[in-house]
């Protein structure tokens, strides 16, 4: 299950991805588009895709009832594919330092036998 959930997560990223490189500027303020920052709306009636629309995330934010509103009164769901979810950076790991030498040591050292 865990690999089918990594696989779904990949192809949903790779889709946003997609539709962001086709809009590269949102529609509604004209900023150029990123994909850590774009929201994708679908609209669907009984799981068959009516309209899909990209905005910006601050251009989501500002119409989330709007989008909400036109899709009730016309009997749609709506379907929700946010970048700011999907690329939500994970914790990074821990960085191991390595212990500093005594001395720095630039190429090597050739030592005269006595
Ligand atoms: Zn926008």
């Amino acid at each position: 299950m865990e690999i089918l959930n990594e696989l779904e997560k990949t192809v949903t990223r790779n889709a946003l991805r997609f539709h962001v490189s086709h809009a590269i500027f949102c529609p509604a303020c004209q900023t150029v588009m990123d994909v850590r920052r774009a929201v994708e709306v679908d609209f669907r009636k009984s799981d068959q895709l009516v309209h899909s629309a990209i905005r910006c995330a601050a251009c989501y934010d500002r119409n989330q009832e709007y989008f909400n509103k036109v899709a009730s009164e016309r009997g749609l769901t709506v379907e929700i594919t946010d970048g700011r979810v999907l690329y939500k950076a994970e914790p990074a790991a821990p960085r191991v330092r390595k212990p500093a030498a005594a001395e720095p040591v630039i190429g090597r050292r050739y030592v005269r036998a006595r």
